[in-house]
């Protein structure tokens, strides 16, 4: 596995990587989920790359960059272990020159659900996304069905700027209590770990009624804030159907 840093670095590697080329987006800190990208990818290509890089033009200003989850020591060995060809770890000046910077911005659907709530949100994934794409070049990347507003809206900016890329969608891989995988789980202490299995219980109640006949989105959404509303430490921002 050749693990690099610099651009130059990267695309001479990479023109020696064969096609199909799959390439995993991620800002490490990596479980079960971003695994089970890569082995999609390592299923359906001939070399698989994968980024590794908090990208920060994606955290508002009052979020969480700079106590994001990190350990690039075992990242580098879970990608080893996988048979990952390519792995890049960029600087924040290698992705983002000094001076006016260039924005990519997918309009309209970036503008609802966590759009609304994080704004600038989707123009740093975008942005980032069309550079890692021009990067590594690769014929396909896959993404998590988890971050379900993302997966369309890099959909979108692909079609939209003609990239010759097939974005791949992957299912939600979750714990056994039902909860998603994340790297954020990490700041939850005991008590707000199980409080948060109240997203799946919730996703559940929608399911069972859905399955008992209610075809109704305003009377699934109001299902769901039930579940989550009887739960103390949650506090809703946003339920969607
Ligand atoms: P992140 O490192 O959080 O930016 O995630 C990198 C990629 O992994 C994104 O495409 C996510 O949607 C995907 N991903 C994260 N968690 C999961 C999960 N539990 N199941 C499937 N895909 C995931």
């Amino acid at each position: 596995m050749e693990v690099v840093k610099q651009l130059e670095q990267l695309r001479t590697t990479r023109r020696k990587c064969s096609d199909p080329f799959g390439l995993v987006p991620t800002m490490g800190y990596l479980h079960e989920g971003h695994l089970s990208l890569v082995r999609c990818a390592m299923s359906e290509c001939a070399s698989v790359g994968v980024s590794i890089f908090v990208n920060p033009t994606q955290f508002g200003p009052n979020e969480d960059l700079t106590a994001y989850p990190r350990d690039l020591e075992r990242d580098l060995s879970l990608l080893s272990a996988e048979g990952v060809d390519l792995v890049w770890i960029p600087e924040v000046e290698g992705l983002y020159p000094p001076g006016d910077p260039t924005w990519v911005d997918v309009e309209g659907l970036t503008e609802y659900l966590e759009g609304a709530k994080r704004s600038g949100h989707f123009r740093g994934v975008t942005t980032v996304v069309a550079k890692l794409f021009n990067a590594f070049q690769p014929t396909k990347a896959y993404f998590g069905q988890k971050d379900a507003q993302q997966a369309r809206v890099i959909q979108r900016m692909t079609e939209d700027l003609l990239l010759p890329i097939e974005i791949v969608i992957c299912p939600i891989v979750r714990e056994v209590d039902g909860l998603a995988m994340s790297s954020r789980n990490s700041y939850l202490n005991p008590e707000q770990r199980q409080a948060a299995t109240v997203l799946w219980r919730a996703l559940g109640h929608a399911g069972s009624l859905y399955d008992a006949g209610e075809r109704n989105a305003g009377n699934l959404r109001e299902g769901m804030l039930d579940v989550l509303n009887a739960e103390p430490l949650a506090r809703v921002q946003y339920v969607s159907v």
